[in-house]
């Protein structure tokens, strides 16, 4: 079922499917390619179609081997393709759901590609605005890296850009994918380079722990958490590599790395993870948890009543729109996410919003829905554990003081002592 893409490009079998619409196994003039055919309504859209041709240079020159080239825009009639060198190869979500959790050697190869590819691309002015796993591809028939990783490509450059046009969003709204976007977005500055550090710290921290640090349940929660919650270190995960990956989610984009530094210092600390393997994260799947955990989500979050697909869905800590858009076949896997900006009481947690204790350690949320949902029950479980724990302290020290005031056997603090 080959067709013709322009007058250079045949297209012969679909590769993947995303939000942005369809990837083809092509041919045009110098070899096989991948073409990106941009869904209908988009393609429909005369200012993206304008926009797409004015950032065809810079996307044209963006040529770095850590980048997947984009060798040609062709807009013919309707159609409009995004031509690409073609990786072969899986996308590093199909690997991550596979394994689950990498060893944190091959994660930081791989994210030390990634903020190569995201270095040549800062340079150049682009911001990528739509880090993650899906956008990330692992080319199988070079050689492997360190910790057997392939090697890694980003792709997408400038699509999330132009789809976030003043015609098809609201000033009011975000585009992104909730678990990967920062806080500024969602306070909504503009994005600039820092985001993208933010959303590949994120990408880090997922391919070793198995869940983002925030996200889970409802969008509206995880862009709260990415304002208001802090992110401690995941269990077992080597000091140094820890730090990195918290200064890179520090709420303050100034406080980010840049994406240069950011790949140099995760190539210094290539070789003081060899051999480590994954991190032990505690993680066990027990199917009853799954009913009661969807209940509870649909009484944590905004919806009410009985628990929708969509609400299922959210609970799963995938990309799931506030705002319903017109999505393909892959939908859980959305790139651009259309979402209202939440208001200020919502973000602090107020009236509208969903009161939380912050998130221990290690207690994040999994990607999968099945996994987030475990992990939140147990994370429930361990606060009321702690919670009860610290009452009973309490209770004991009170009863202490007491009677050691009553028999006078502990001397009071010195008076005016103030600790320094
Ligand atoms: P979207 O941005 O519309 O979500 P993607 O760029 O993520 O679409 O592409 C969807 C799928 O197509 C990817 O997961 C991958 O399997 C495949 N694909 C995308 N680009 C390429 C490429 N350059 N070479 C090979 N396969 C690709
Ligand atoms: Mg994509």
């Amino acid at each position: 079922m080959a067709r013709k893409i322009g007058s250079r490009y045949t297209a012969h079998q679909i590769l993947g499917r995303g939000s942005a619409g369809t990837v083809w196994l092509g041919d045009g003039p110098e070899g096989p390619v991948a073409i990106k055919l941009l869904r209908e309504d988009l393609a429909a859209d005369q200012d993206l179609v304008e926009r797409f041709v004015q950032e065809r240079s810079a996307l044209l020159h963006l040529d770095h081997p850590r980048v997947v080239g984009v060798r040609d825009l062709v807009v013919d009639g309707n159609e409009l393709a995004l031509v690409m060198d073609l990786v072969r190869g899986t996308d590093l979500r199909t690997r991550l759901e596979r394994d689950r959790r990498l060893a944190p050697e091959a994660a930081v190869a791989i994210a030390a590609d990634v903020a190569d590819g995201l270095a040549a691309a800062h340079a150049a002015g682009l911001v990528h605005r739509d880090v993650k796993p899906e956008n990330v591809l692992l080319d199988a028939l070079s050689l492997e890296g360190p910790g057997g990783a392939p090697p890694a490509l980003l792709t997408d450059f400038g699509v999330a850009k132009l789809i976030d046009s003043p015609s098809r969003t609201r000033a009011t709204s975000i585009i992104g994918t909730p678990d990967y976007l920062a806080p500024e977005i969602v306070e909504g500055l503009p994005p600039r380079a820092a985001v993208d550090i933010y959303a590949l710290a994120t990408v880090l921290y997922e391919l070793m722990a198995g869940f983002t640090p925030f996200g889970g349940g409802h969008p509206g929660a995880v862009l709260r958490r990415h304002v208001t919650e802090s992110v401690a270190p995941l269990p077992g995960i080597p000091d140094e590599l820890w730090q990195l990956v918290h200064q890179c989610l520090a709420k303050a984009p100034a406080s980010r790395l840049r994406a240069v530094e950011l790949a140099t210092r995760l190539r210094e600390l290539l070789p003081s993870l060899e051999g480590l393997p994954p991190l032990d994260i505690d993680e066990h799947v027990e199917d009853g948890y799954e009913h009661d955990e969807a209940d509870e989500e649909s009484g944590e979050g905004a919806a009410s009543g009985p628990v929708t697909g969509a609400a299922q869905a959210a609970a799963g800590g995938g990309a799931v729109p506030l705002v319903h858009s017109r999505v393909g076949p892959d939908a859980n896997r959305d790139t651009h996410t259309s979402m209202r900006v939440p208001a200020a009481d919502e973000l602090a947690g107020g009236a509208h919003g969903t009161a939380r204790a912050p998130r221990p350690v290690g207690e994040a949320r999994a990607g999968s829905a099945k996994h987030h949902r475990v992990a939140e029950r147990r994370r429930r479980l361990k606060i009321g554990v702690v919670a009860a724990l610290v009452a009973a302290a309490l209770a004991v020290g009170g009863w202490l003081a007491t009677s050691q005031d009553e028999t006078g056997s502990l001397p009071a603090p010195a008076a005016g002592y103030s600790g320094g």
